[in-house]
Formats: structure tokens, C-alpha cells, sequence
């Protein structure tokens, strides 16, 4: 059974909207996505990564313009999906702003908050979510637009699966 899904968050990380505009917000993706279940916001303590799961196939470095593939579905023999687990573990226990990963492409230690990622994930104080959105098309403009005005500020998608 595969669980997905679309979570909404600023495009700024440290940006959390204020508690008052949650509701309309809900209302407002639960008409986008009328078969979705469990739409709901939740605010961070911290800068937190706003994950893909499985939808993770690579890592962009910031700092040599390069690609480190994950073959998530791989196993532990790969070297991406290797990091990428150690990564995920420290997580567990370290807030992300305080995550560096020593890239593979050129040896530098990133600030984890600095890397990109194929499929995007983020980070972020606040998301706005859905689980099991159907269809699994990300927003248009207008309803991210229609969004943004709720919660005043520019936002970003991020699609998961687990
Ligand atoms: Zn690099």
C-alpha cells in the first residue's frame, strides 16, 4: 500500500505563518484535493527536512555543482543510499541546521540545508499537508497563489512517498 504525500511549506525556512490562518488554509487544500485524508499544518521546533521518502534519487552539492545518486530501492550496497540513511539517522537527534554532509563528489563538508535534492524535499519551521491527495498533480499557480495569500508568504511543494 503506498502512502503519499503533498506537503506545502514557505519557500523561506525560518518563516512560520500565523496560527489564525490555519484553518482557511486547511479548508482550502482539502477543496483542492477532496479525496485526500489527514490535511493538517504542523509547526517545527526548529528548521526541520521536509522530506521525499522514497522519492529520493539524488543529492546536489552546492558547492561543486555535482550529483550524488541514491538508489533508494537499491539497498545498503549503494553508496548514496548509504549516506543517505547516515544522514537520516543523525536527523533523528540534530536539528538540520546543525547536519553537514561530507559530499562524495568533492570531499567538502555541506550544511545539509544548503544541499538539493531529486525529487525536491525542503526545509522548513511549518507545512501544511495531505495524505493520499488524488490526483497526484502538484497545485497550479492559481491555487498556490490562492495559498500564499492565506498564509502571506511564497510557498513550495514537496511530494513524499513511503
Ligand atoms: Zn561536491
Amino acid at each position: 500500500m503506498s502512502e503519499v504525500y503533498l506537503k506545502i511549506v514557505p519557500a523561506d525556512m525560518d518563516f512560520v505563518p500565523a496560527a489564525d490562518s490555519y484553518p482557511k488554509a486547511i479548508a482550502t487544500l482539502e477543496r483542492f484535493f477532496p479525496d485526500g485524508e489527514e490535511c493538517e499544518t504542523t509547526v517545527y521546533s526548529s528548521v526541520s527536512f521536509i522530506d521525499q521518502g522514497e522519492y529520493i534519487e539524488a543529492i546536489h552539492c552546492s558547492v561543486c555543482g555535482r550529483t550524488t545518486r541514491v538508489d533508494y530501492l537499491g539497498g545498503e550496497d549503494d553508496p548514496g543510499r548509504r549516506l543517505w540513511d547516515y544522514t537520516m539517522d543523525r536527523l533523528d537527534d540534530t536539528p538540520a541546521a546543525n547536519v553537514d554532509l561530507q559530499m562524495p563528489c568533492c570531499g567538502t563538508l555541506v550544511p545539509f540545508t544548503q544541499l538539493t535534492f531529486d525529487w525536491p524535499a525542503a526545509f522548513a519551521r511549518f507545512e501544511l499537508s495531505i495524505h493520499n491527495p488524488e490526483p497526484e498533480e502538484s497545485l497550479n499557480e492559481a491555487q498556490l497563489a490562492e495559498l500564499e495569500a492565506i498564509f502571506g508568504c511564497k510557498l513550495k511543494q514537496v511530494w513524499a512517498h513511503y
